[in-house]
C-alpha cells in the first residue's frame, strides 16, 4: 500500500487556512456590532487560532527535529483532532477519499511512535485484534482473548496465538472501537500493536491518545468485514519495535 505521509499535513495546514478566513470574517461582520461583544470574541477567536497554529506547527516541528517532543505532542494532537473532520472535507472537495487521509494520518501516528522509542516489557504489549479476522464458517466461539480457537489454518487466528506465545504478549479480540476501549481501559497495556482498517483505527489511536498505538491496516480481499487478513510480517515487525529486541 502507498501511503501519501504529507497528504493528512497538507490537509490539516488548508484547513488552517480555512478556519482562519472564517475567523476573520466573522470578526468583520462582528465589527458592526456592540464593542464590548466585539472586543471578547476576538480575543477568544485570536487565542484559539493561535492554539490550533501553535499545534500544526508543533506536528511540523517535530517531524522536522526527528525527535520526541512530549509538550509540544500534546497540543499537536489537539490540533489534529480538531482540525481533522474538516481536512476530511476538503479532501473530499478534491476528490480524495477518507481512507487515503486515515492512512496518511495512520503513517503519521506510527512515525511519532517510532520516533518516541518506546520499549515495553512483553507483558505490558497488548496485540489487539478485529473480529473479522476470524474465518466466517468457523464452527467455534472465541472470547476476547482467542481462546477457542483449534488452530486449524483456515485463517491467520491461529498463526497469531503462536506469536503471542512466542513473544508473552496480550492478545484480545475486539468488534469495533468500543470493546477495543473496554478492553484497553480493563487490561492498561503501556504499548499497543492495533490491527483494524482506517476508520477504526483512526477513530481508536485519536481516542486512547496519549498511549502508544501502533496501527497496522487489515487487508480485505473479500470486502470490508469479511474474512479479513493481515501481515504477519508487519505484526512481527510492531512487536519487536516495541520490545526492542532483532527480527
Ligand atoms: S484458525 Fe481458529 S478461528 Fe480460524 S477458522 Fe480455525 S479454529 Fe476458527
Amino acid at each position: 500500500m502507498q501511503t501519501n505521509n504529507n497528504l493528512v499535513l497538507a490537509a490539516l495546514v488548508a484547513s488552517l487556512g480555512v478556519l482562519g478566513g472564517v475567523s476573520a470574517l466573522l470578526l468583520w461582520l462582528l465589527s458592526r456590532g456592540s464593542h464590548i461583544v466585539q472586543m471578547v470574541l476576538t480575543i477568544f477567536l485570536l487565542v484559539f487560532a493561535v492554539a490550533v497554529f501553535l499545534g500544526v506547527l508543533s506536528l511540523g516541528l517535530i517531524f522536522l527535529l526527528a525527535k520526541p517532543l512530549p509538550a509540544l505532542e500534546r497540543m499537536a494532537l489537539w490540533a489534529v483532532s480538531l482540525l481533522y473532520p474538516l481536512a476530511q472535507r476538503l479532501c473530499g472537495i478534491f476528490g480524495i477519499s477518507s481512507e487515503a487521509l486515515a492512512q496518511s494520518f495512520i503513517s503519521v501516528n506510527n512515525r511519532l511512535v517510532l520516533l518516541k522509542n518506546k520499549r515495553c516489557q512483553p507483558g505490558e504489549l497488548l496485540l489487539l485484534l478485529p473480529h473479522c479476522l476470524q474465518w466466517n464458517g468457523c464452527p467455534h466461539k472465541l472470547d476476547t482473548a482467542a481462546r477457542g480457537c483449534h488452530s486449524c489454518g483456515r485463517c491467520q487466528l491461529g498463526e497469531l496465538l503462536e506469536l503471542q506465545t512466542e513473544y508473552g504478549i496480550g492478545l484480545a479480540i475486539a468488534t469495533g472501537g468500543t470493546l477495543a476501549r473496554q478492553v484497553i481501559a480493563q487490561m492498561r497495556p503501556s504499548c499497543v500493536v492495533a490491527v483494524a482498517c482506517e476508520r477504526d483505527l483512526l477513530s481508536g489511536i485519536m481516542e486512547t491518545k496519549p498511549l502508544a498505538v501502533y496501527g497496522v491496516l487489515n487487508e480485505r480481499p473479500h470486502g470490508p468485514c469479511f474474512n479479513t487478513k493481515v501481515s504477519l510480517v508487519q505484526i512481527r515487525e510492531a512487536i519487536e519495535l516495541f520490545l526492542q529486541r532483532e527480527v
